[in-house]
């Protein structure tokens, strides 16, 4: 009973000509092919019509900007950046004032002038000195009269000396330093007249140059550097001005009378004659 009402209901439906055959009819009968192409062929012209647009409009895209770059790059011609400087010189112990210039020096002790071969630069011991400019640690030791020292060896041959350490850095020789690198203390040892350090500049033939005309300074090539100006000596002869006499040296007395030193020191006021 349940089965043919439900047989019943279904038959109309069934019997019915599927829809999807219908439009398969439709589609299959001679105009409505025609109609098919028609379309067909419309949206390929289309297409192509909006292909071919579209290129041109980019090739008009391509060109334009080309040709305005080209311009612009003629016009105004990009530099390219500078090269970094050849040589650099930093001051050992920034922001200190050199007290014993470079150049021919007669120490209150001593019958005559020599040349002070570098420059005196007072700070507290226990200050950090720093590499001049880069290079490569080459000697560090003791001398009875710069005290404790260490050597550096820079391009071109330069080397730089710094001495009256109260100790160096601990850098073994070879030990590659750059500018700035705390490569000793300072102090006052060796024949010293107060906590101060004693800074050199050689050239790579050894001779001492003026330290002062490259502290702070840096250079474009190996042509600007003032390497004539620095190893003159001029003919003035300063005599200079202690605080005290280094251990073991003789004294003389107002009267010109030489007397050895006690204990080191001397309490007697120096004239100091500066031309
Ligand atoms: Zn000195």
């Amino acid at each position: 009973m349940e089965a043919r009402l439900r047989r019943a209901f279904l038959r109309p439906i069934l019997e019915e000509e599927p829809l999807a055959s219908r439009v398969l009819t439709v589609a299959t009968s001679p105009y409505a092919r025609l109609a098919f192409a028609g379309v067909a062929g419309a949206v390929v012209v289309w297409g192509v019509v909006n292909a071919v647009t579209a290129v041109g409009a980019m090739n008009r895209g391509i060109e334009r900007p080309v040709v305005a770059t080209a311009t612009v790059a003629a016009a105004k011609p990009v530099p390219p950046p500078p090269p970094p400087p050849a040589f650099v010189f930093d001051a050992p112990l920034p922001g200190r004032v050199v007290n014993s210039p470079f150049g021919l020096r007669q120490m209150p002790w001593e019958e005559n002038g020599r040349l002070h071969e570098g420059v005196d630069i007072a700070a507290p011991a226990g200050a950090p000195v720093h590499v001049a400019t880069d290079g490569v640690v080459v000697r560090s030791g003791t001398s009875s009269t710069y005290g404790r020292f260490v050597e550096v060896a820079h391009k071109d041959g330069f080397r730089t000396f710094y001495a009256h350490l109260g100790r160096d850095a601990g850098l073994k020789s070879g030990t590659f330093v750059r500018r700035g690198a705390t490569v000793a203390y300072v102090g006052d040892s060796g024949r010293s007249t107060g906590s101060h350090l004693h800074f050199e500049l050689r050239n790579k033939g050894g001779l001492p140059l003026n330290p002062v005309l490259f502290m702070g300074k840096s250079f474009a090539e190996a042509d600007d550097l003032p390497l004539k100006a620095a190893a003159k000596v001029g003919s003035k002869v300063r005599l200079a001005q202690v605080s005290r006499w280094p251990d073991g040296v003789k004294a003389r007395d107002a009267e010109g009378q030489v007397t050895r030193v006690k204990g080191g020191r001397v309490r007697v006021r120096i004239n100091v004659i500066d031309g």
